[in-house]
Protein backbone atom coordinates (compact mmCIF):
# COMPACT_ATOMS: atom_id res chain seq x y z
CA UNK A 1 0.00 0.00 0.00
CA UNK A 2 1.45 3.32 -0.89
CA UNK A 3 1.52 6.02 1.79
CA UNK A 4 0.12 9.60 0.81
CA UNK A 5 1.94 12.18 2.66
CA UNK A 6 1.44 15.75 2.02
CA UNK A 7 3.71 18.81 2.78
CA UNK A 8 2.78 20.27 5.94
CA UNK A 9 1.71 17.26 7.57
CA UNK A 10 3.10 15.90 11.14
CA UNK A 11 4.89 12.72 10.91
CA UNK A 12 6.78 10.93 13.34
CA UNK A 13 9.91 9.24 12.47
CA UNK A 14 10.08 4.91 13.04
CA UNK A 15 13.71 4.43 12.35
CA UNK A 16 17.35 5.80 12.35
CA UNK A 17 18.78 7.91 14.68
CA UNK A 18 15.94 10.00 14.75
CA UNK A 19 13.50 7.93 15.93
CA UNK A 20 10.59 9.10 17.82
CA UNK A 21 11.12 12.62 16.34
CA UNK A 22 7.93 14.21 15.53
CA UNK A 23 8.45 17.17 12.66
CA UNK A 24 6.45 18.87 9.84
CA UNK A 25 7.26 17.63 6.08
CA UNK A 26 8.76 20.43 3.97
CA UNK A 27 9.28 18.48 0.72
CA UNK A 28 7.55 15.73 -1.09
CA UNK A 29 9.71 14.01 -3.68
CA UNK A 30 7.34 10.76 -4.48
CA UNK A 31 9.38 9.40 -7.24
CA UNK A 32 12.13 8.97 -5.05
CA UNK A 33 10.07 8.12 -1.94
CA UNK A 34 11.23 10.90 0.25
CA UNK A 35 10.68 13.24 2.30
CA UNK A 36 12.35 16.29 3.98
CA UNK A 37 11.18 16.69 7.24
CA UNK A 38 11.72 20.04 9.38
CA UNK A 39 14.48 18.99 12.35
CA UNK A 40 14.93 15.16 11.17
CA UNK A 41 17.99 13.87 10.06
CA UNK A 42 19.61 17.04 10.10
CA UNK A 43 23.53 16.92 8.19
CA UNK A 44 26.35 19.30 8.17
CA UNK A 45 26.72 20.89 5.19
CA UNK A 46 29.71 22.72 4.06
CA UNK A 47 29.12 25.96 2.41
CA UNK A 48 31.52 28.36 1.03
CA UNK A 49 30.53 32.10 1.52
CA UNK A 50 29.53 34.40 -0.99
CA UNK A 51 30.49 38.50 0.29
CA UNK A 52 28.71 40.19 -2.88
CA UNK A 53 25.89 38.79 -1.72
CA UNK A 54 26.07 39.02 2.04
CA UNK A 55 26.34 35.55 3.07
CA UNK A 56 28.65 33.66 5.58
CA UNK A 57 31.20 30.81 4.72
CA UNK A 58 30.97 28.06 7.37
CA UNK A 59 29.05 24.77 8.14
CA UNK A 60 25.17 25.35 8.12
CA UNK A 61 22.33 22.34 9.37
CA UNK A 62 20.28 21.18 6.63
CA UNK A 63 17.34 18.92 6.86
CA UNK A 64 18.07 15.31 4.64
CA UNK A 65 15.51 13.92 3.15
CA UNK A 66 14.61 10.69 4.84
CA UNK A 67 12.83 7.57 3.56
CA UNK A 68 8.88 7.69 3.33
CA UNK A 69 8.77 3.98 4.77
CA UNK A 70 10.59 5.23 8.30
CA UNK A 71 8.13 7.92 9.10
CA UNK A 72 4.03 7.58 10.11
CA UNK A 73 1.77 10.44 9.81
CA UNK A 74 0.43 12.02 12.69
CA UNK A 75 -3.02 12.56 13.78
CA UNK A 76 -3.75 16.10 14.89
CA UNK A 77 -6.74 15.31 16.91
CA UNK A 78 -5.01 12.00 18.45
CA UNK A 79 -1.29 12.90 18.53
CA UNK A 80 -0.76 9.22 17.45
CA UNK A 81 1.10 7.42 14.58
CA UNK A 82 -1.77 6.09 12.82
CA UNK A 83 -3.13 4.86 9.42
CA UNK A 84 -5.13 7.59 6.74
CA UNK A 85 -8.03 6.29 5.42
CA UNK A 86 -10.02 8.02 2.89
CA UNK A 87 -13.15 8.99 2.56
CA UNK A 88 -15.11 10.32 -1.28
CA UNK A 89 -17.06 12.96 -0.63
CA UNK A 90 -20.20 13.92 -2.83
CA UNK A 91 -18.29 16.35 -5.09
CA UNK A 92 -15.59 13.73 -6.03
CA UNK A 93 -13.42 15.13 -3.11
CA UNK A 94 -10.82 13.02 -1.06
CA UNK A 95 -10.82 13.41 2.31
CA UNK A 96 -8.35 11.89 4.55
CA UNK A 97 -9.03 10.55 7.75
CA UNK A 98 -7.24 8.92 10.99
CA UNK A 99 -8.83 5.52 11.11
CA UNK A 100 -7.94 5.52 15.07
CA UNK A 101 -10.45 8.64 16.28
CA UNK A 102 -12.07 8.64 12.88
CA UNK A 103 -11.47 12.55 12.70
CA UNK A 104 -10.48 14.18 9.08
CA UNK A 105 -6.77 15.14 8.90
CA UNK A 106 -7.49 17.58 6.21
ZN1 LIG B 1 -6.64 10.33 15.27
Amino acid sequence: MKKKILINDKVTVLAGKDRGKIGTVKKVDAKKGNLVVENVNKVKRHTRGNPQAGQQGGIQDQDAPVNISNVAIMCTSCTKPTRIGYHITGDGKKLRFCKKCQEYID
